[in-house]
């Protein structure tokens, strides 16, 4: 019999901390998980989901718009900010009791409590003071919105926390950042009517992306009436006599709004959670080290998800938890695989992507083919709306291997999603081209680019 108290204590009741303590469980471990706040963590609480419910909110404006073109006639429409905010954190609650039940049914022991380490072994539950030894510890606390600390006035702002509760919707917003949690949160606050900004100290917007589909979605966004400033920063803010912000930039401009949203970045949650007393190590950046495993330096404890700043999204912490499973309790040692990792930004028009921009390609193959379409899918032509789609595949000249596939428009995370499975699996341009089309679909376009539009080669367009 083992002399800890639990086989498995899992720090964070989010997206990965409750995939593998309920696992664990289900698996017949004695396991315990400590939350702090509530179950579901980040991508249930305030991340993906009610993102994605604002983003579905956010749409109906141009939905309502573009009807008439398919001969409807919308009456006079109306969108009430108090009433999305209830129906989301209705939605918000019955996904966090599901979390929790599916905790509860496997026999795991709940801690609604803060959890610091004492050391290698031992947790101490910071609402009681007990501490509970464990024979494995997992640490998946994600992380947190970064604040500007050192801007003046930054404590007018808001970060993405913030903004799933704003008592009033703003009539002006300024969003600072370019990474696609500020991109999403610009499309939303402007589909929702709201006088939008968006401010990135960077070249271009979402600078991981391929540049196409980055350039893209930025001109879309102007032509909706989203401004973006780019390669600018906050020097100041200033709350004024009427409540509004100013915000003063580096180069000069007065930004006026009733909200400054920073989405700058995250920082993994490390901070006084008793890892030097266990001696667990952190990277420069304070995310916990990891070796392929999700080891730490300390041999009985792991850490895994956002917290450890390898890929922060939901799928990826899931994937990561099902790989301490595998390794630690059914004996098939597995490492995470972090290739080709389909996503998705929830803007208006999506990205959906998967692989290698043509950029990165460029640089690591001597010869690439990429495919590219852009035209007016089919639902514009009705609508009237001035929109236009991009599809892109990239291929390595060599093996003709599929290495990255790119979408701009409508549903383009959705063909993300399958995409996905074709790269993962190593298909070849020749298994799209062999591929029927479904016809009539935006996404026909992906095997019916039989011509490459241009080739690069040694990093020259040819
Ligand atoms: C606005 C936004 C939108 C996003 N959209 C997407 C998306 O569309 N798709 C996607 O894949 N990902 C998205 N993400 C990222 C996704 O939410 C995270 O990658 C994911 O939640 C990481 O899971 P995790 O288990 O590592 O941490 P989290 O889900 O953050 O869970 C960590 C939990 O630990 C708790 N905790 C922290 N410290 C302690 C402690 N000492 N004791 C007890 N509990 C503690 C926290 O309260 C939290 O509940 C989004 C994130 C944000 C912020």
């Amino acid at each position: 019999m083992s002399s800890f108290d639990f086989d498995l204590f899992v720090i964070g009741g989010g997206s990965g901390g409750v995939r593998a303590g309920r696992v664990a469980a289900s698996l017949g471990k004695k396991v315990g998980v400590a939350e702090e706040y509530r179950f579901g963590g980040t991508c249930v609480i305030r991340g993906c989901v009610p993102k994605k419910l604002f983003v579905y909110a956010s749409q109906y404006r141009e939905h309502f718009e573009d009807a008439t073109g398919f001969g409807w006639s919308v009456g006079e429409s109306a969108f009430n900010w108090e009433k999305l905010l209830e129906a989301k954190d209705r939605e918000v609650g019955r996904l966090e009791s599901l979390y929790r039940k599916g905790l509860e049914n496997n026999h795991a022991t709940i801690f609604d409590s803060r959890a610091e380490l004492v050391d290698a072994h031992t947790v101490k539950i910071v609402k009681t003071g007990e501490t509970v030894t464990a024979e494995r510890i997992i640490i998946a606390t994600g992380g947190a919105p970064s604040m500007p600390a050192s801007l003046e006035g930054h404590q007018f702002g808001i970060s993405s926390d913030e903004a799933f509760h704003l008592e009033e919707l703003p009539k002006a917003i300024v969003i600072a950042g370019g990474g696609y949690i500020a991109v999403e949160f610009a499309n939303i606050f402007h589909g929702l009517g709201v006088d939008t900004t968006l401010i990135y100290r960077g070249m271009e917007i979402l600078s991981r992306f391929d540049g196409d589909v980055r350039r893209g979605l930025h001109k879309a966004m102007e032509e909706k009436g989203i401004r973006v400033i780019l390669e600018d920063v906050f020097e100041k803010i200033e709350k004024r006599g009427d409540g509004r912000l100013a915000g003063t930039t580096l180069k000069g401009q007065t930004l006026i709004a009733d909200q400054i949203m920073f989405a700058i970045g995250r920082r993994p949650n490390t901070a006084n959670l008793g890892l030097d007393r266990a001696g667990v190590a952190l990277d420069e950046k304070g995310a916990v080290k990891v070796d392929l495993y999700s080891r730490t330096s300390v041999p009985s404890i792991f850490a895994l998800g956002d917290v450890t700043d390898r890929v922060q999204l939901t799928p990826v912490a899931i994937h990561e938890a099902m790989c301490f499973i595998e390794t630690e309790y059914r004996n098939n040692p597995t490492a995470p695989d972090h290739e080709l990792i389909p996503t998705a930004v929830f803007s208006q028009p999506e990205i959906g992507t998967v692989g290698m921009s043509e950029e990165a390609a460029a640089k690591k193959f001597p010869e690439i083919e990429v495919y590219r379409a852009e035209f007016r899918p089919m639902k514009a032509t009705l609508s009237g709306r001035a929109e236009k789609m991009i599809m892109k595949l990239v291929v390595n000249a060599a093996d003709r291997k599929v290495i990255g596939a790119h979408i701009l428009g409508h549903d383009a995370g959705e063909m993300a999603q399958l995409l996905g499975i074709t790269l993962k699996a190593g298909c070849t341009k020749d298994d799209f081209d062999r591929t029927m089309a479904v016809h009539p679909t935006a996404s026909e376009e992906l095997v019916t680019m039989y011509a490459p539009s241009y080739r690069v080669r040694n990093g020259e367009r040819v």
